[in-house]
């Protein structure tokens, strides 16, 4: 299954990206994920990315093509792959369709993740995340001990660029760069709108969605 999840910042594609991953073992590519690792890590990638991510804007496609083109030809993602938060511009999305076309492996289809700009902005206030990027929610899905990761127990934090200036920041840009996606994606019959609701609920419409794409018994 060769997934695309798309929408805006804080609907929701990391959290049921990573579901996915858990459940039905299929890779997450979060480029925001892969970002983030390589400015903690102070690489030249993190260093260039840095003023971007920090402003909430988008890093240039070059850079994200590049990063994107050596993650799918990793052997996991040779099986399949949720690509989540790429592409973002016509340009990755060209780039793309380029790179799959070349080693024989279409999308199967493109999630929209439908969620309104007011909450969004409500939603992302109470988002925590730990370092290496599991999603928790203060109230939709806190985590067992306040302040901590359920996984390995390291603490919390806000990420920077989830302040509300920034989030508005990164909602025109996604209004303006990213929602043309819309049709293309619809033009070609893979695109597949997600209601919003709780994660339960949203998974449930999610594993659907694709189950009926890819005419595939899992997941189940
Ligand atoms: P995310 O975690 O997906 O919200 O991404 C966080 C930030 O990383 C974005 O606001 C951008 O600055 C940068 N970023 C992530 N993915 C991309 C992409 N495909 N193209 C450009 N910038 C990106």
């Amino acid at each position: 299954m060769n997934l695309i999840f798309f929408g805006p910042p804080g609907a929701g594609k990391g959290t049921q990206a990573q579901l996915l991953q858990q459940r039905e073992g299929i890779p997450q590519i979060s480029t925001g994920d892969m970002l983030r690792a390589a400015i903690r890590a102070r690489t030249p990638l993190g260093q260039r990315a840095q003023k971007f991510v920090d402003a909430g804007e988008l890093v240039p496609d070059d850079v994200m093509i590049a990063l994107v083109h050596a993650r799918l030809n990793q052997p996991d993602a040779r099986r399949g792959f949720v690509l989540d938060g790429f592409p973002r511009t016509v340009k990755q999305a060209q780039a793309l369709d380029r790179v799959l076309e070349a080693s024989g492996r279409p999308i199967d289809v493109s999630v929209y993740f439908d969620v309104s700009d007011e909450v969004i902005v409500r939603r992302l206030a109470g988002r925590r995340v730990c370092r290496q990027g599991h999603i928790y929610h203060l109230e939709a899905s806190p985590p067992k001990v306040p302040g901590r990761c359920d996984l390995d127990g390291s603490p919390l934090f806000q990420r920077e660029d989830d302040r509300e200036v920034t989030v508005r920041r990164r909602l025109e840009v996604y209004h303006r760069e990213t929602e043309p996606l819309t049709d293309l994606y619809r033009r070609r019959g893979i695109f597949e709108p997600l209601r919003d609701g709780d994660i339960e609920t949203v998974y449930r419409n999610l594993v659907a969605i694709v189950k009926t794409k890819t005419g595939s018994q899992k997941p189940d």
